[in-house]
């Protein structure tokens, strides 16, 4: 992918410290020319993905000239006591018969992110809103399709009457396919602080379905996966 440079621009990243926000957050640097990331606190049910995240800033900051900005970090906490979904709460990770979708979709979630980065991003005059949502590879979440991005920038442009993009660099990626432009960008080392197990086991189980979906991704990139496993693999 050709990355053009927007010299002067500045961007702010929603990075959950899982793989695919990892890769925008570096996707970004490499972009724009100040970058500030912001994490959500919603009661996840793996609360080791927040200091995944703050960890991956911390590492990018020690060993990169572009450094991050700021990040900060957003407690929606409420928001758990709101909606059921096995992101949330201990139960079972199953499809839900009637709408199709596994029990780990968060009703609403990425439409919540997006917006309040969208009031902070208005708040530092920041135009540039990037975020890991992928339509390719995914379980169907909704509010991961490109049709609803495209719709929430045109209502978030016209209800601050400012100039916002949401951009999805790996809307229209499979896993191995972001694995190989992290390696592109030349930062696959910080795949090993990324959290991706729904055990939210570190070293990760590598035997969940987010385990798993992760290590294909790998071995179809013909790459190796940095992230400590349970198991010698
Ligand atoms: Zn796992």
């Amino acid at each position: 992918m050709k990355i053009t440079h927007r010299k002067n621009e500045a961007a702010l990243v929603v990075l959950s410290g899982g793989q695919d926000s990892t890769t925008c957050l570096v996707w970004a640097l490499k972009k724009f020319q100040l970058v500030s990331a912001i994490t959500f606190n919603y009661k996840q049910r793996h609360g080791v993905e927040i200091d995944c995240a703050k960890k991956i800033v911390d590492i990018i900051n020690l060993t990169s000239e572009k450094k991050v900005n700021d990040h900060q970090i957003v407690d929606i906490s409420f928001f758990s006591d709101l909606v059921q979904s096995a992101m949330i709460q201990e139960t079972e990770i199953t499809y839900n018969t009637e709408t199709s979708l596994p029990t780990t979709f968060v009703p609403g979630r990425n439409i919540i992110f997006l917006t309040i980065a969208a009031a902070v991003a208005y708040q530092k005059r920041i135009k540039h809103l990037i975020a890991g949502v992928c339509q390719e590879d995914y379980s169907g979440y909704p509010d991961c399709r490109d049709a609803t991005i495209k719709s929430l920038q045109a209502t978030l442009k016209l209800g601050l009457d400012y100039d916002i993009i949401i951009h999805t660099p790996l809307m229209w990626k499979n896993k191995s396919e972001t694995i190989k432009l992290m390696q592109k960008l030349g930062r696959i080392d910080l795949y090993k602080y990324t959290h991706t197990c729904y055990e939210g086991k570190r070293p990760a189980c590598g035997k969940c379905f987010a385990c798993e979906l992760r290590l294909r991704g790998f071995k179809e990139a013909g790459l190796i996966d940095p992230l400590e496993y349970e198991n010698t693999r």
